[in-house]
């Protein structure tokens, strides 16, 4: 039996993991990064403690611990170098949560876990090879190679979602103009469906929104695009669009196995990859030879408690 633990800026999820990647009990406390690491590595030890004795079982019984946090961590010191949501910098996590129990514990990005997680026992098991993009606020990624997380010399590869895609004009959070988030996003799709419906009030977007501007979620979009409304399928065709141009970049720099699509907007299922199939296969390189099957990802939230666990 193993522990995840997936640190995020609102809750600290943990749960028990069998060797089929099956959770067996889950417990949560929330972050309040505000107090400080210290608070937050006693509450995952306690938790872990809770479930373990939940469970009957003993420590001993433990294999290792895993850890999923929101940033950059280098496993070999059990240092977590920056995560900016917790705010924190330099974090010895590893050496204050070995003060209330004794497990082997390894870390690694949230995105790099996660994409663990599918790349093993979700829609990449039995693969060598996958690259997991998650849509959501921001692009996240990982790729995992023979069954391990690939995150290159300085411990934060991939940034995939920071490739530059095109000039759209758009700040990315990272500072630059035109990063793969600021196409392939969730957070895309809304900035463009407000924008048109700025132009045509009369779009559905708008009418399953509420009539509401600030209410447009990227569902909104999607499901108008669904519909047949015009605004949002010129929408929505670009979002294929580029988000075919980013996986084509990500075949031609890993050419993995599978690329597993992941995240809020992944929730459009067929509607999404269809479409999405047909435009990487009218840009990929070589097109009379075989390059990696696109698939929606499995496990969703439980991810990075799964992921983590195999670390
Ligand atoms: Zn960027």
């Amino acid at each position: 039996m193993r522990i995840g633990v997936d640190i995020g800026g609102t809750n600290i999820a943990v749960g028990l993991v069998d060797k089929d990647g099956k959770i067996v009990a889950t417990g949560s406390r929330p972050t309040e990064p505000k107090r400080g690491y210290a608070a937050i590595a006693k509450d995952i030890a306690e938790i872990s403690l809770e479930l373990v004795k939940r469970c009957g079982l003993d420590v001993s019984q433990i294999e290792a611990m895993g850890i999923g946090v929101p940033g950059v961590a280098d496993n070999e010191k059990g240092i977590v170098l920056r995560a900016v949501n917790l705010y924190w910098t330099k974090v010895p996590l590893v050496k204050e949560i070995h003060k209330y129990i004794d497990v082997p514990i390894n870390m690694d990005n949230d995105a790099n876990v996660a994409a663990l997680a599918e790349g093993v026992f979700g829609a990449g098991r039995g693969t060598n090879s996958s690259v997991t993009i998650t849509l959501g606020t921001g692009v996240g990624s990982g790729f995992i190679l023979n069954g391990k997380v690939f995150n290159g010399s300085h411990h934060f590869a991939p940034e995939l979602g920071h490739i530059v895609i095109g000039d759209n004009g758009v700040l990315c959070n990272c500072g630059k103009v035109g990063c793969l988030e600021t196409f392939a996003s969730a957070t895309a799709l809304i900035r463009e469906g407000k924008k048109a419906v700025m132009k045509n009030s009369d779009s559905l977007i708008l009418k399953l929104a509420g009539g509401e501007i600030e209410s447009i979620t990227a569902k909104n979009v999607i499901d108008a695009a669904r519909q047949f409304d015009e605004t949002a399928m010129l929408i929505f065709n670009d979002y294929v669009k580029y988000l075919a141009i980013g996986i084509v970049n990500i075949i031609n720099i890993l050419d993995p196995e599978v690329v597993i699509i992941g995240g809020g907007v992944a929730n459009a299922g067929d509607f999404l990859l269809k479409p999405l199939k047909e435009e990487v296969s009218k840009n990929i390189l070589f097109k009379d030879l075989p390059y990696a099957d696109i698939r929606k990802a499995e496990l969703g939230n439980d991810a990075g408690i799964i992921g983590a666990a195999i670390l």
